[in-house]
Protein backbone atom coordinates (compact mmCIF):
# COMPACT_ATOMS: atom_id res chain seq x y z
CA UNK A 1 0.00 0.00 0.00
CA UNK A 2 0.87 3.40 -1.31
CA UNK A 3 -1.59 6.29 0.06
CA UNK A 4 -4.66 6.14 0.92
CA UNK A 5 -6.95 7.82 -1.14
CA UNK A 6 -10.32 8.48 -1.33
CA UNK A 7 -12.40 9.26 -4.20
CA UNK A 8 -15.99 10.06 -4.19
CA UNK A 9 -18.25 9.30 -6.91
CA UNK A 10 -15.96 6.57 -8.17
CA UNK A 11 -19.37 4.09 -9.55
CA UNK A 12 -19.16 5.19 -12.49
CA UNK A 13 -17.25 8.10 -15.09
CA UNK A 14 -14.18 9.95 -14.05
CA UNK A 15 -14.32 8.70 -10.93
CA UNK A 16 -14.11 4.98 -11.53
CA UNK A 17 -11.45 5.75 -13.94
CA UNK A 18 -8.82 7.39 -11.29
CA UNK A 19 -10.03 5.17 -8.66
CA UNK A 20 -9.56 1.64 -10.67
CA UNK A 21 -5.99 3.26 -12.44
CA UNK A 22 -4.52 3.72 -8.78
CA UNK A 23 -5.70 1.49 -6.64
CA UNK A 24 -3.02 -0.70 -8.66
CA UNK A 25 -0.11 1.29 -6.41
CA UNK A 26 -2.41 2.50 -3.65
CA UNK A 27 -5.43 1.98 -1.11
CA UNK A 28 -8.08 3.56 -2.82
CA UNK A 29 -11.76 4.12 -1.36
CA UNK A 30 -14.31 4.42 -3.83
CA UNK A 31 -17.39 6.29 -2.94
CA UNK A 32 -20.56 6.04 -4.27
CA UNK A 33 -24.14 7.25 -3.60
CA UNK A 34 -26.55 5.41 -6.53
CA UNK A 35 -25.00 3.23 -8.56
CA UNK A 36 -24.04 0.50 -5.71
CA UNK A 37 -24.17 -2.48 -8.81
CA UNK A 38 -21.49 -0.15 -10.48
CA UNK A 39 -19.08 0.32 -7.42
CA UNK A 40 -19.82 -3.89 -6.44
CA UNK A 41 -18.08 -4.04 -10.51
CA UNK A 42 -15.63 -2.13 -9.45
CA UNK A 43 -14.36 -4.70 -6.50
CA UNK A 44 -15.00 -7.68 -8.29
CA UNK A 45 -13.10 -6.48 -11.61
CA UNK A 46 -10.23 -5.72 -9.46
CA UNK A 47 -10.21 -8.52 -7.62
CA UNK A 48 -9.79 -10.63 -10.33
CA UNK A 49 -6.64 -9.05 -10.69
CA UNK A 50 -5.71 -9.53 -7.09
CA UNK A 51 -6.01 -5.52 -6.68
CA UNK A 52 -7.98 -4.82 -2.93
CA UNK A 53 -10.11 -1.91 -2.75
CA UNK A 54 -13.03 -0.51 -1.23
CA UNK A 55 -16.15 0.45 -1.62
CA UNK A 56 -18.45 3.01 0.38
CA UNK A 57 -21.91 4.87 0.00
CA UNK A 58 -22.49 7.83 0.99
CA UNK A 59 -24.30 10.78 -0.38
CA UNK A 60 -21.52 13.46 -0.37
CA UNK A 61 -24.26 16.56 0.24
CA UNK A 62 -25.19 14.96 3.27
CA UNK A 63 -23.42 16.08 6.22
CA UNK A 64 -23.98 13.06 8.73
CA UNK A 65 -23.12 10.39 5.61
CA UNK A 66 -19.85 11.99 4.78
CA UNK A 67 -18.96 12.21 8.70
CA UNK A 68 -19.94 8.06 9.59
CA UNK A 69 -18.00 7.44 5.74
CA UNK A 70 -14.55 9.21 7.12
CA UNK A 71 -14.95 7.90 10.62
CA UNK A 72 -15.05 4.30 8.86
CA UNK A 73 -11.81 5.04 6.73
CA UNK A 74 -9.53 6.73 9.30
CA UNK A 75 -11.14 4.30 11.96
CA UNK A 76 -9.64 1.29 9.70
CA UNK A 77 -6.74 2.84 7.78
CA UNK A 78 -5.56 5.50 10.48
CA UNK A 79 -4.91 8.16 7.28
CA UNK A 80 -6.40 9.51 4.19
CA UNK A 81 -3.21 11.06 1.93
CA UNK A 82 -5.57 12.20 -0.97
CA UNK A 83 -8.59 13.00 -1.24
CA UNK A 84 -10.16 13.61 -4.93
CA UNK A 85 -13.24 15.41 -4.51
CA UNK A 86 -14.89 14.51 -8.29
CA UNK A 87 -18.61 13.62 -7.64
CA UNK A 88 -21.20 15.68 -9.59
CA UNK A 89 -24.23 15.70 -11.15
CA UNK A 90 -25.21 18.06 -14.75
CA UNK A 91 -27.79 19.87 -15.98
CA UNK A 92 -29.25 21.64 -19.21
CA UNK A 93 -31.60 23.70 -18.81
CA UNK A 94 -32.82 27.34 -19.37
CA UNK A 95 -31.70 30.03 -16.47
CA UNK A 96 -35.34 31.02 -16.68
CA UNK A 97 -36.58 27.74 -16.28
CA UNK A 98 -34.28 26.70 -13.21
CA UNK A 99 -36.61 25.97 -10.29
CA UNK A 100 -35.09 26.44 -6.12
CA UNK A 101 -34.85 22.41 -5.60
CA UNK A 102 -32.49 22.36 -8.75
CA UNK A 103 -30.27 25.28 -7.75
CA UNK A 104 -29.85 24.21 -4.57
CA UNK A 105 -29.24 20.19 -5.30
CA UNK A 106 -26.91 21.36 -8.09
CA UNK A 107 -24.90 24.02 -5.31
CA UNK A 108 -25.07 20.76 -2.57
CA UNK A 109 -24.45 18.10 -4.63
CA UNK A 110 -21.26 19.48 -6.61
CA UNK A 111 -20.19 22.47 -4.48
CA UNK A 112 -21.53 21.97 -0.82
CA UNK A 113 -20.35 18.40 -1.12
CA UNK A 114 -16.21 19.61 -1.57
CA UNK A 115 -16.88 21.82 1.59
CA UNK A 116 -18.39 19.02 3.56
CA UNK A 117 -16.08 15.87 2.39
CA UNK A 118 -12.92 17.96 2.78
CA UNK A 119 -14.02 19.90 6.13
CA UNK A 120 -14.49 16.04 7.77
CA UNK A 121 -11.39 14.87 5.79
CA UNK A 122 -8.62 17.92 6.45
CA UNK A 123 -8.34 17.85 10.41
CA UNK A 124 -6.56 14.50 10.22
CA UNK A 125 -4.68 15.81 7.03
CA UNK A 126 -3.57 18.74 9.13
CA UNK A 127 -2.59 17.08 12.46
CA UNK A 128 -0.32 14.65 10.52
CA UNK A 129 0.86 18.06 8.34
CA UNK A 130 0.35 16.20 5.07
CA UNK A 131 -2.18 16.00 2.25
CA UNK A 132 -3.10 16.51 -1.05
CA UNK A 133 -6.62 17.22 -2.18
CA UNK A 134 -7.70 17.29 -5.90
CA UNK A 135 -11.11 19.03 -7.02
CA UNK A 136 -13.22 18.46 -9.76
CA UNK A 137 -14.14 21.53 -11.89
CA UNK A 138 -14.96 22.06 -15.43
CA UNK A 139 -13.82 24.01 -18.18
CA UNK A 140 -17.79 25.69 -17.48
CA UNK A 141 -16.25 26.82 -14.01
CA UNK A 142 -13.52 28.97 -15.77
CA UNK A 143 -15.71 30.16 -18.82
CA UNK A 144 -19.49 29.93 -18.11
CA UNK A 145 -21.89 28.09 -20.28
CA UNK A 146 -25.18 29.01 -21.63
CA UNK A 147 -27.78 26.59 -20.37
CA UNK A 148 -25.59 25.43 -17.47
CA UNK A 149 -25.62 28.20 -15.16
CA UNK A 150 -25.77 26.52 -11.97
CA UNK A 151 -23.82 23.34 -13.00
CA UNK A 152 -21.42 26.72 -13.81
CA UNK A 153 -21.47 28.57 -10.96
CA UNK A 154 -21.19 25.22 -9.31
CA UNK A 155 -17.82 24.67 -10.54
CA UNK A 156 -16.43 28.14 -10.48
CA UNK A 157 -17.00 27.95 -6.87
CA UNK A 158 -14.51 25.06 -6.56
CA UNK A 159 -12.25 27.20 -8.48
CA UNK A 160 -12.63 29.83 -5.39
CA UNK A 161 -12.67 27.16 -2.76
CA UNK A 162 -9.66 25.34 -4.49
CA UNK A 163 -7.66 28.87 -4.16
CA UNK A 164 -8.44 29.82 -0.86
CA UNK A 165 -7.94 26.57 0.81
CA UNK A 166 -4.33 26.29 -1.05
CA UNK A 167 -3.71 29.27 0.88
CA UNK A 168 -4.68 28.79 4.01
CA UNK A 169 -3.59 24.89 4.03
CA UNK A 170 -0.30 25.68 2.38
CA UNK A 171 1.59 26.13 6.00
CA UNK A 172 0.46 22.66 6.83
CA UNK A 173 1.97 21.33 3.79
CA UNK A 174 -1.30 20.85 2.44
CA UNK A 175 -1.52 21.10 -1.66
CA UNK A 176 -5.01 21.95 -2.75
CA UNK A 177 -5.54 22.14 -6.95
CA UNK A 178 -8.22 21.83 -9.20
CA UNK A 179 -8.38 19.99 -12.64
CA UNK A 180 -11.26 21.82 -15.14
CA UNK A 181 -11.98 19.07 -17.77
CA UNK A 182 -13.54 19.91 -20.76
CA UNK A 183 -15.73 17.10 -22.41
CA UNK A 184 -14.93 13.90 -21.42
CA UNK A 185 -16.68 10.76 -22.72
CA UNK A 186 -18.73 9.89 -19.81
CA UNK A 187 -22.55 9.02 -19.49
CA UNK A 188 -22.86 12.91 -18.01
CA UNK A 189 -22.33 13.42 -21.87
CA UNK A 190 -24.97 11.15 -23.17
CA UNK A 191 -27.86 14.35 -23.17
CA UNK A 192 -25.56 15.29 -26.31
CA UNK A 193 -26.74 13.45 -29.60
CA UNK A 194 -23.74 12.55 -31.81
CA UNK A 195 -24.87 15.62 -34.14
CA UNK A 196 -23.94 17.57 -31.34
CA UNK A 197 -20.91 15.96 -30.27
CA UNK A 198 -19.43 16.34 -33.88
CA UNK A 199 -19.87 20.01 -33.86
CA UNK A 200 -18.72 19.94 -30.38
CA UNK A 201 -15.37 18.42 -31.79
CA UNK A 202 -15.28 21.00 -34.70
CA UNK A 203 -14.47 23.66 -32.35
CA UNK A 204 -11.84 21.62 -29.95
CA UNK A 205 -7.99 22.02 -31.35
CA UNK A 206 -7.57 18.86 -30.86
CA UNK A 207 -10.00 17.86 -32.88
CA UNK A 208 -11.74 14.87 -30.39
CA UNK A 209 -13.42 14.78 -26.89
CA UNK A 210 -11.45 13.44 -24.20
CA UNK A 211 -11.39 9.91 -22.46
CA UNK A 212 -11.79 9.85 -18.46
CA UNK A 213 -8.39 8.40 -18.37
CA UNK A 214 -7.07 11.02 -19.66
CA UNK A 215 -7.72 13.01 -16.54
CA UNK A 216 -6.14 10.20 -14.54
CA UNK A 217 -3.08 10.69 -16.04
CA UNK A 218 -3.07 14.14 -14.62
CA UNK A 219 -3.59 13.26 -11.66
CA UNK A 220 -1.35 10.67 -11.51
CA UNK A 221 1.23 13.45 -12.22
CA UNK A 222 -0.27 15.70 -9.19
CA UNK A 223 0.50 12.49 -6.76
CA UNK A 224 4.20 12.72 -7.94
CA UNK A 225 4.20 16.57 -7.82
CA UNK A 226 5.34 18.49 -4.70
CA UNK A 227 5.37 21.95 -5.29
CA UNK A 228 1.90 22.61 -7.14
CA UNK A 229 -0.75 24.27 -5.13
CA UNK A 230 -3.78 26.49 -5.66
CA UNK A 231 -4.06 25.59 -9.57
CA UNK A 232 -6.69 25.39 -11.98
CA UNK A 233 -5.00 22.32 -14.30
CA UNK A 234 -7.42 22.88 -18.13
CA UNK A 235 -8.00 19.05 -19.63
CA UNK A 236 -9.93 19.99 -22.96
CA UNK A 237 -7.65 19.28 -25.92
CA UNK A 238 -7.37 23.54 -26.32
CA UNK A 239 -11.28 23.97 -26.08
CA UNK A 240 -10.69 26.71 -24.03
CA UNK A 241 -7.03 28.54 -24.52
P1 LIG B 1 -20.87 10.58 -14.35
O1 LIG B 1 -20.37 9.55 -15.30
O2 LIG B 1 -22.28 11.01 -14.43
O3 LIG B 1 -20.54 10.08 -12.87
C1 LIG B 1 -20.86 10.88 -11.78
C2 LIG B 1 -20.41 10.21 -10.51
O4 LIG B 1 -20.75 11.08 -9.41
C3 LIG B 1 -21.11 8.88 -10.27
O5 LIG B 1 -20.18 7.93 -9.78
C4 LIG B 1 -22.14 9.22 -9.19
O6 LIG B 1 -22.37 8.17 -8.27
C5 LIG B 1 -21.44 10.32 -8.43
N1 LIG B 1 -22.37 11.12 -7.65
C6 LIG B 1 -23.36 11.93 -8.09
N2 LIG B 1 -24.03 12.47 -7.06
C7 LIG B 1 -23.46 11.98 -5.93
C8 LIG B 1 -23.70 12.15 -4.54
N3 LIG B 1 -24.67 12.93 -4.09
N4 LIG B 1 -22.91 11.48 -3.67
C9 LIG B 1 -21.90 10.66 -4.09
N5 LIG B 1 -21.63 10.47 -5.40
C10 LIG B 1 -22.40 11.10 -6.30
O7 LIG B 1 -20.01 11.92 -14.48
P2 LIG B 1 -18.50 12.18 -14.90
O8 LIG B 1 -18.50 12.69 -16.27
O9 LIG B 1 -17.67 11.02 -14.55
O10 LIG B 1 -18.18 13.40 -13.93
C11 LIG B 1 -17.29 13.32 -12.84
C12 LIG B 1 -16.91 14.73 -12.42
O11 LIG B 1 -16.26 15.38 -13.51
C13 LIG B 1 -18.12 15.61 -12.08
O12 LIG B 1 -17.82 16.45 -11.01
C14 LIG B 1 -18.31 16.42 -13.35
O13 LIG B 1 -18.97 17.63 -13.10
C15 LIG B 1 -16.89 16.61 -13.78
N6 LIG B 1 -16.72 16.94 -15.19
C16 LIG B 1 -17.16 16.07 -16.16
C17 LIG B 1 -17.00 16.43 -17.50
C18 LIG B 1 -17.46 15.55 -18.61
O14 LIG B 1 -17.50 16.02 -19.76
N7 LIG B 1 -17.82 14.30 -18.37
C19 LIG B 1 -16.39 17.64 -17.82
C20 LIG B 1 -15.95 18.48 -16.81
C21 LIG B 1 -16.11 18.12 -15.50
P3 LIG B 1 -23.76 7.35 -8.19
O15 LIG B 1 -24.17 7.03 -9.59
O16 LIG B 1 -23.34 6.14 -7.39
O17 LIG B 1 -24.75 8.19 -7.45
Amino acid sequence: MNKVILVTGASRGIGNNIAKTLAKENMVIANYNKSKNEAIKLKEDLQKENINIDIIKADVSNRSEVKEMIEQILKKYGRIDVLINNAGISQYKLFTDITDEEWDNIINVNLKSNFIVTQEVVKNMISRKSGLIINISSIWGVTGAAMEVAYSTSKAGIIGLTKSLAKELGPSNIRVNAIAPGMIDTSMNSKFSEEEIDDIKEEIPLERIGKPAEVTKCIKWLLEDTYTTGQVISINGGWNI
